[in-house]
């Protein structure tokens, strides 16, 4: 028989009190504390007092032992959490009868503040933290408060006499079977607690936690089911504009010591309210074979189905989005409109008439609003994969621990840089490392140190090149300039490895300029339509710029972190020596990081060293980001790959032979297919959008395939985008 279904023990107070004398040896007066299925006593005298509790004669030894074991390891892990020691045990009458600790305090109510809430919620994560390596096998209980069990409670809603609230909870349990059940056993579970809800703790004069009491439903069960049990005591009783900040607040109470899973967050509206109809349902029930302790039993109702209501009345996808569930995808077409609406003509448009919505990645796929996959064969800033779990962990860990800015003292930072000085060429003496945030903010402070360093306003860059959107780097950049525009001292270059006349060229811009400070270079020459110059055009072109009296800028925002094969930089390939290499785009696989690299004597010439400071440039989630890219790169040796990758990607791409196709360029996995017209190349893109295969388009003319994917790309892919690239072509 359950102990829900025993007759509770019925001691008078003498009778406690003489029990905690002779068995216990605390001698005082005896108060009730109240109980649903058992006794419980303050015993008042002796040395401070003690808790008397009379279990129900239903009760198992082997679940009191439970109990006792389970404190005793609370303490043993976290002893600065107050969990009530047990005393003593003895048996009396047929009844186990224990004396506990009596600890001070008062309850607590819906009135308790918001650091209180939190605080609530974070002890309570440090109680179940400290539950987590417990077992005893007594935990498999059956309880009917189990709130995973929600379902077995429909027998008892029919106790419940208001015809409206019955088929309140029975539709909540309904609810509970269709969404909630299913999901259960992929929940993180550990013995817990069982019932942490107000009446069983104490607070100090602050409203702190000062006592917990009293693990008799201790039983193994989900962890944020246990939770949800926590949430519903802080959620009853509060006004309605109250009920989900203050859930809110707990649940980052909580989460600062125990981050939910996504699923548990999914759950744990539906588990609030099983919660809440296990409360309204046996108190109905339990209320009809024990009258008298009705006012025990029934205390939590009222509050309890005001929360019910409240859930009906605001529907459970909202209840659900309050307490922190993920939001389903927005229509794609009303995300479009509400796009324009707010952000006007300023931003780039969307890349194609059937917009792109992804709402999820993994590796080189994107996962669209309407459950498709895509093939990612454009992006190159997640060059290890969409979603590396590597990179996804290192941001996560450090935005837990701290995230605060470069005038401050911190590890990843220091470590950054120095992986970023060692992996450049030592010929190149490149010594000096600055961390921004974007392509363009490293671009426009190469630009400064080179007109510093060199005295000098002219720059030379390609034909069609881009080098950010800044004021000065949009000046560097002629992909971006509107028709009529020219900015002044900067001067072209058709982009070597096109077969142009780079000395005539060169020769054109020197005449062009007055004086030069840079050359500015992307190793990929990704918007001039992907070329790959020989070694010996870029020596000259390096040679040629230094004898000018310029910098050379390597521009590595996208041919850097192995894109083009063979090495992590794409001018190590050719033995190339820049003074100053700017990187971006890849580096954080997605969260925003960039850098320079430069030499010690260009930063000595540059009047504002020392009043460099980018508030975001190098915290410690962007370079722990930034270093986990790094490490993902060796440890998947993604430089090989893409060049091996890109190889075979080329080849195939040859291999079918269509007449639109002029060229197929490219190096690693920056690929640019000359198509024989503008038309043609976007017509192909379309049709592999069409076709679930994402790439670009490039060049002046806008006549060539961009292919860049991320550098996890592996045959598979290959397949699948040469497949469709047929079909496109055909
Ligand atoms: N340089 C190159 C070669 C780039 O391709 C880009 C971005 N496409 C940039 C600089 C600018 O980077 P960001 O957009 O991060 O400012």
């Amino acid at each position: 028989m359950s102990v829900l279904e025993t007759n509770p023990p019925r001691f008078t107070l003498d009778e406690a009190a003489r029990i905690a004398a002779d068995a216990f040896g605390v001698v005082g007066a005896a108060t009730d504390l109240g109980s649903e299925r058992d006794q419980a006593f303050l015993i008042d005298g002796g040395a401070g007092g003690a808790i008397l509790k009379v279990s129900n004669s239903g009760e198992d030894e082997a679940v009191l032992d439970l109990e006792e074991r389970a404190i005793a390891h609370v303490l043993a892990v976290d002893p600065g959490l107050p969990v009530a020691r047990p005393l003593g045990r003895t048996t009396y009458d047929g009844h186990h009868v224990r004396l506990f600790e009596l600890l001070h305090g008062h309850k607590g109510d819906h009135t308790l503040g918001d650091a209180a809430v939190r605080d609530y919620a974070e002890t309570h994560a440090r109680l179940n933290l400290a539950l987590r390596s417990f077992f005893h096998p007594a935990a498999a209980r059956d309880l009917l408060w189990d709130v995973g069990q929600a379902p077995r409670l429909r027998p008892l809603i029919a106790a419940i006499d208001d015809e409206r609230r019955r088929g309140l909870a029975e539709r909540a349990i309904d609810r509970f079977e269709a969404e909630v059940a299913p999901h259960l056993p992929l929940l993180r579970a550990q013995v817990v607690h069982g019932d942490f809800n107000l009446d069983n703790v104490l607070l100090d004069d602050d409203d702190r936690i000062s006592g917990i009491v009293d693990f008799g439903d201790c039983a193994y069960g989900p962890q944020v089911g246990d939770f949800a049990i926590a949430l519903a005591s802080l959620m009853r009783g509060r006004a309605g504009g109250e009920v989900f900040r203050i859930a809110r607040l707990a649940i980052d109470g909580y989460a600062s010591r125990v981050p939910f899973e996504p699923l548990e967050l999914e759950l744990l509206a539906g588990l609030v309210e099983a919660r809440l109809v296990a409360i309204v349902a046996i108190s109905a029930w339990r209320v009809r074979s024990y009258p008298e302790n009705a006012a025990y039993i029934q205390s939590w109702d009222d509050d309890s189905w005001r929360l019910l209501e409240l859930f009906d009345e605001v529907g459970a996808a909202t209840v659900r989005r309050e307490l922190g569930a993920a939001q389903p995808p927005a229509r794609t077409v009303e995300l479009v409109r509400r796009r324009s609406a707010a952000l006007g003509a300023l931003l780039t448009p969307l890349t194609y008439a059937d917009p792109v919505h992804p709402v999820r990645g993994e590796g080189a796929w994107l996962f669209d609003a309407a459950g498709r996959r895509l093939l990612d064969a454009y992006n190159n800033v997640p060059v290890v994969g969409h979603c590396h779990p590597r990179v996804t962990e290192a941001v996560v860990d450090q935005t837990r621990r701290l995230n605060t800015h470069a005038r401050y003292l911190y590890e990843p930072l220091v470590e950054l840089a120095e992986r970023l000085i060692a992996s450049m060429p030592p010929a190149a003496r490149l010594d000096t490392v600055m961390l921004v945030n974007s392509g363009s903010e490293a671009n426009d402070l190469a630009w400064r140190l080179a007109a510093a360093a060199t005295g000098s306003r002219g720059a030379v860059v390609t034909e069609h090149a881009y080098h950010g959107v800044t004021a000065a780097t949009s000046d560097l950049s002629p992909e971006e300039w509107p028709v009529g525009v020219v900015a002044h001292d900067v001067a072209r270059i058709s982009p070597p490895g096109r077969g142009g006349d780079l000395d005539g060229d060169f020769d054109d811009a020197l005449a062009a300029l007055d004086g030069l400070a840079a050359v500015f270079l992307d190793g990929a020459l990704t918007s001039d339509g992907v070329y790959t110059p020989s070694g010996d055009e870029l020596h000259r072109l390096v040679e040629r710029t230094h004898a000018a009296g310029g910098l050379y800028v390597a521009d590595e925002v996208q041919a850097g972190h192995g894109r083009m094969g063979d090495e992590l930089w794409s001018f190590a390939r050719h033995g190339l020596a820049p003074d100053v290499v700017t990187l971006g785009k890849p580096m954080g696989n997605g969260y925003p990081v960039a850098a320079v690299v430069t030499r010690r004597d260009i930063v000595d010439r540059f009047p504002f060293a020392g009043r460099t400071f980018s508030t975001f440039g190098g915290n410690p989630v962007a370079a722990r980001a930034a270093l986990a890219v790094l490490d993902v790169i060796d440890d998947e040796r993604l430089v090989a790959h893409a060049a091996a990758v890109g190889e075979a990607l080329r080849s195939e791409i040859a291999a079918i032979g269509s007449d639109d196709v002029v060229e197929v360029r490219g190096s690693g996995l920056i690929v640019g297919v000359q198509l024989c017209s503008a038309e043609r190349a976007r017509a192909v893109v379309d049709a592999l959008r069409a076709d679930g295969v994402l790439i670009g388009r490039t060049g002046k003319d806008e006549d060539v395939l961009k292919i860049r994917p991320p550098l996890v790309f592996g045959d598979e892919h290959v397949a699948v985008l040469v497949a469709a690239l047929r079909r496109a072509l055909r």
